[in-house]
């Protein structure tokens, strides 16, 4: 299973990223995250991404889709993988399709968590609470809900004039969420 992850800041993609890895038994690949772990270890790609990560900006497509190049030619990624965060661009769109008919492979499915703004607002100022990531404060939270609404939403008729479109309610527990997406995918397979 080849997979992408959708949803706005908060929809809770890195929760259900995990599980829906776990349950396919595939590896799963999140841009965010490596991002976040590159500046904890100050390295030379960490230093450049921090300021734009902060600001709620977008890491330029060509650094962020080398990464996702490399990563996706580690052994574990071989039979499958989940997407997490990428691709967030139509420019890292036509890179990943591009990457992908080249080793002719295909994706398989992309969920997208649906979840009112109200409460995307509302889990990320209560995970800023809690974890203290340094994006997640007011106004960068303000910037990244903008970014996604102007180049990352319109992604989506891309995959589903593809037909790999996976729409998924995302509000409710995280077991709610979890057991409704992996219903729906499941179904869609089927
Ligand atoms: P969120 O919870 O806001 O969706 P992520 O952990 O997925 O957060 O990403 C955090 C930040 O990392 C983004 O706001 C962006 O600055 C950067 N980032 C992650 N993935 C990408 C990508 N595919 N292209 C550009 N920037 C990215």
């Amino acid at each position: 299973m080849r997979m992408l992850i959708m949803g706005a800041p908060g929809a809770g993609k890195g929760t259900q990223a995990a599980a829906l890895a776990q349950a396919h038994g595939v590896a799963a690949i999140s841009t965010g995250d490596i991002f976040r772990a590159n500046i904890r270890n100050a390295t030379e790609l960490g230093l450049k991404v921090k300021a734009l990560i902060d600001a709620g900006e977008y890491v330029p497509d060509d650094v962020t889709e080398a990464i996702v190049a490399d990563r996706l030619a580690e052994p574990d990624c071989s039979s499958g993988f989940l997407l997490d965060g990428f691709p967030r661009t139509m420019h890292q769109v036509h890179f990943l399709d591009r990457y992908l008919s080249q080793r002719r492979q295909h994706l398989d499915a992309v969920v997208s968590l649906l979840v009112e703004p109200d409460v995307l607002v509302a889990r990320l100022l209560d995970r800023a609470a809690k974890e203290g990531r340094t994006d997640d404060n007011e106004d960068t939270i303000r910037r990244r809900m903008e970014v996604y609404a102007g180049q990352t939403a319109p992604l989506l008729f891309h995959y589903e004039r593809q037909g790999l479109l996976v729409e998924v309610e995302g509000s409710g527990t995280v077991e709610e969420v979890r057991q409704r997406m992996l219903e729906a995918v499941a179904a869609r397979k089927a």
